[in-house]
């Protein structure tokens, strides 16, 4: 099996180059591309020779534009990479009859309600950066390529900078630390992600019929919890591994999403339904809080 991985070292690429690597001759490119390959989203020609040249039997695009805040004052080139993009990459992926492998997020939603969303629910983005995602899964959904999207949800990885690393520095340096605690959803690790990808590729080679398996799947951690919470998990942890803190977790301020204005809207109910992911592809997705406490234990070695 022949994959191209885009995106390779974005948070969820890298653990792909870990995960994909059995499966096949992987190519993983990132925007810098490599050997005359372009490996940018914003160079839709460019991205277009790539999958001609090579005629992947797979397309898995971990690139994105990621920055949701940014997004709102560069709608442009926010929707060439989350929208355009892949659409490019579905149109050739259906020309050569490859899998495309795409991620889009919980910013499809408005984040209404309390209960987990299911992948027909209507979406209803509040920000640049979710209505390109949308817009991506559309282009590919009009492609006619055989793909999956798997929607995910407040990604870490313990590489590069996350969530749980700026709590850790700021309950050091700070005497209060306030922290939303009205949106809720299920941090999931880059490396769950991963290898859920692997397990998905490794059923769609192996089915009778793979195509009846295309479609959106939500793929997140079990569980909820807020970005309090959350915190509140990661400080607890800390404690106990010895290290200091100004702030403990029974310390931490809970505020409102309106106490911490950002340029972008944020959905505050991010819980999405896993059972068709789970039932579909036989997977038990393990509970949020068991990723975090490996990330913790890693980046605390
Ligand atoms: P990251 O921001 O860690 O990685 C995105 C990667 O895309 C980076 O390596 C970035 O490269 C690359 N990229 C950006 N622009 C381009 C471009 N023009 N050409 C090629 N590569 C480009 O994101 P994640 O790994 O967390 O996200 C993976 C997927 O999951 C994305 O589809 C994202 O929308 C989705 N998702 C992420 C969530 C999150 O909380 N992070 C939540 C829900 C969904 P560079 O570093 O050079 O900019």
């Amino acid at each position: 099996m022949k994959i191209l991985l885009l995106g390779k070292n974005g948070q969820v690429g890298w653990e792909l180059q870990r995960a994909l690597a059995p499966l096949g001759d992987l190519i993983a490119l990132d925007r810098q591309g490599e050997s005359g390959l372009c490996g940018d989203l914003a160079n839709l020609e460019g991205l277009a020779a790539t999958v001609r040249s090579l005629a992947p039997n797979v397309i898995v695009n971990a690139a994105a534009y990621t920055a949701v805040d940014k997004a709102e004052s560069e709608p442009a080139l926010a929707a060439r990479i989350n929208a355009e993009a892949p659409g490019v990459l579905a149109r050739e992926a259906a020309q050569l009859g490859a899998w495309l492998i795409h991620y889009s997020t919980d910013y499809v939603f408005d984040g209404s309600g309390q209960g987990q969303w299911q992948e027909d629910a209507p979406s209803a983005p509040l920000s640049v950066y979710g209505r390109t995602k949308r817009e991506g899964e559309l282009a590919i959904q009009a492609s006619g390529a055989a793909a999956v999207v798997l929607r995910t949800s407040w990604v870490y990885a313990a590489r590069g900078q996350n969530f749980a690393k700026t709590m850790l520095r700021l309950a050091a340096e700070r005497d209060v630390l306030r922290v939303v605690a009205d949106q809720f959803g299920a941090p999931t690790g880059a490396e769950l992600i991963a290898d859920v990808t692997a397990h998905i590729l490794h059923r769609l080679f192996r089915a009778h019929d793979a195509s009846r398996l295309a479609g959106t799947y939500h793929l997140a951690a079990a569980g909820e919890t807020s970005w309090h919470g959350y915190a509140q998990f990661v400080l607890a942890h800390a404690r106990r591994s010895g290290v200091a803190l100004k702030v403990s977790a029974e310390q931490l301020v809970a505020i409102s999403t309106e106490d911490y204005p950002l340029p972008a809207l944020r959905p505050r109910n991010s819980r999405l339904a896993l059972a068709k992911l789970e039932e579909t592809f036989n997977l038990k997705m393990p509970p949020w809080q068991q990723g975090v406490q490996r990330m913790l234990d890693e980046i605390q070695r």
